[in-house]
């Protein structure tokens, strides 16, 4: 495996957010030439021995993931773990931790929808989760499409569900640290998921990546399907400015949600370490 290997290495099922099973992505990303791959569902491991089952079914090499919800400097940010021990106990126990919570944050979110006249929405949201300790703003999102309050889910998060926004409720996530330590712990590897995508100044973008790195983090998203052309460019830079390896994950989500799908990301640009690389003894290889 080498820098031009299609992998994909950020997605979610509906273990999480996503609409796919475990299954459906892993035939997918077989259908899409994708070389090696990795499930991440937010918080959450649930899904990884079918993932783990199904891309041996295909023959596709396959890492475990996860994406981490974090908070710092106030904002949320996301840590995906790669090639960890699933049955790991302190990042099963980390992960709990960092799930609870969300119920009542999702009913705020209601309360707040239904003074603004979008009532029921608790409810709604519900029919679209498939794992229950995971109901997620996606998941309102989907509710709010549906009940024709906004066209698509990307009007949904400009409208409602975001900071200021009717439907926002703060919540407290894990911290950096402990995101990292859980994951390295576990034998994997730290990655900073699509940085572009957080409203942080430079200098707490700077403090990000350098409190990250001290903690124990090696990795970071460069090409993403949440980044432009102008960002996989910046984003190399400062792979290299912070010695951290490189990662590519598409984060689809869904067929009619995600506009870049499994497998389908322009390669890495050259003189990057890939993170693949490093995780070589972790691939699930099929036999
Ligand atoms: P939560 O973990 O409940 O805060 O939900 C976060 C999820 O909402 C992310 O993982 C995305 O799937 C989705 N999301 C957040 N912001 C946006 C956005 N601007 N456009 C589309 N999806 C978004
Ligand atoms: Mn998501
Ligand atoms: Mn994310
Ligand atoms: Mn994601």
């Amino acid at each position: 495996m080498n820098i031009l290997t299609n992998a994909d290495l950020h997605c979610h099922s509906d273990v999480s957010d996503g609409t796919l099973s475990p299954e459906a992505l892993a035939a997918r990303a077989k259908a899409n030439g994708v070389e090696l791959w990795a499930l991440t569902d937010h918080d959450e491991l649930g899904g990884q021995r079918r993932a783990m089952a199904a891309a041996a079914a295909h023959g596709l090499p396959y890492l475990t993931g996860t994406e981490i919800s974090v908070t710092f400097a106030g904002t949320t940010v996301h840590i995906v773990g790669l090639g960890v021990d699933p049955d790991h106990a302190t990042l099963q126990a980390g992960l709990r931790a960092t799930r609870g919570g969300r119920e009542n944050r999702a009913r705020e979110m209601a309360t707040q929808l239904a003074a603004v006249g979008i009532p029921g929405a608790f409810e709604g949201a519900l029919q679209y989760v498939g794992n229950p300790d995971l109901i997620s703003r996606t998941h309102f999102a989907r509710f709010l499409v549906e009940a024709r309050v906004c066209a698509s889910t990307q009007e949904v998060f400009r409208h409602y569900l975001t900071e200021g926004k009717p439907g926002f409720v703060p919540h407290r996530w894990a911290a950096l640290g402990d995101a990292v330590s859980w994951i390295t712990g576990a034998g994997g590897l730290a990655v900073i998921a699509h940085p572009a995508r957080y409203r942080l100044t430079p200098t707490e973008e700077y403090a990000l990546f350098s409190e990250f790195r001290e903690h124990g983090g090696t990795g970071v998203e460069v090409v993403t399907g949440s980044h432009t052309a102008a960002e996989y460019v910046k984003y190399a830079e400062m792979a290299q400015e912070f010695g951290l390896y490189a990662s590519r994950g598409s984060d689809f989500h869904s067929p009619e949600e995600s506009h870049t799908d499994l497998g389908g990301l322009p390669d890495l640009p050259g003189a990057l370490r890939p993170v693949w690389e490093a995780l070589s003894h972790r691939v699930i290889r099929p036999h």
